[in-house]
């Protein structure tokens, strides 16, 4: 199985996937933990090339091939062969993060980013994708919780890019419920792991 789990800034991704590999792994599973861009060794260049600049060293559009270049090289040569394997994949970030990012901030059409998808990964998709939803308030409590940041900007971006991205992520999880499941992410961190558990416990052996 591959599960992708989406979400913003401070929305608990980290602390949620260590849970359930943990979960997953008491119930006698393999998980393999990856990340979007990453994954791979190509991937990981290519996320050096994206995360290593600032904001504004690529144009949108190039940005969207770079993302597509990784996610393919990853899907190839990491998660397609674990799944193959019986190996539960589960990836912090992947396909949208990509159109929440790319698509709804800089202006990338969600047609292109999946036509890019289409390319790079014969449109490749995750049995189940769970956003992590927060409201931005909530966000901006917990990342200067997290980075002692004196600042209102969340991330070094302002509210407008944090509420595009959620926004996205709402139409996203609206258009394709079967694949994706919205989760409420303010809860403590069990709370949300028992959340999360229930979205996924459908693809149990
Ligand atoms: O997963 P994490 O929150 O560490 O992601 C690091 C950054 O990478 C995020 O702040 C996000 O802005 C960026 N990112 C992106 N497009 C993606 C995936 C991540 O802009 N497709």
């Amino acid at each position: 199985r591959f599960i992708s789990i989406e979400g913003g800034e401070g929305a608990g991704k980290s602390t949620q996937i260590a849970l359930l590999a943990e979960r997953l792994k008491t119930l006698g599973l393999d998980v393999d933990l990856t990340r979007e861009p990453g994954g791979t060794e190509g991937a990981e260049a290519i996320r050096n090339l994206l995360l290593g600049g600032g904001d504004d060293r690529w144009g949108p559009a190039a940005e969207a091939l770079l993302f597509a270049a990784a996610r393919s090289d990853h899907v190839e040569k990491r998660i397609k062969p674990a799944c193959a394997k019986g190996v539960w994949v589960i990836s912090d970030r992947f396909l949208d993060s990509s159109r929440a990012y790319q698509g709804a901030s800089l202006g990338v059409s969600d047609e292109t980013i999946l036509a890019l998808h289409q390319i790079g990964s014969a449109g490749y998709l995750p049995d189940r994708t769970i956003i992590l939803d927060l409201p931005l308030e909530a966000s901006r409590q917990r990342t200067r919780a997290r980075d002692g940041e004196n600042s209102d900007r969340i991330g070094g971006r302002n509210d407008d890019f944090h509420q595009r991205v959620r926004d996205a992520f709402h139409q996203i999880a609206k258009a394709e419920p079967q694949r994706v499941r919205l989760v409420d992410a303010s809860g403590t961190p069990e709370e949300v792991a028992a959340l999360i558990f229930e979205k996924i416990a459908d693809l149990l052996p």
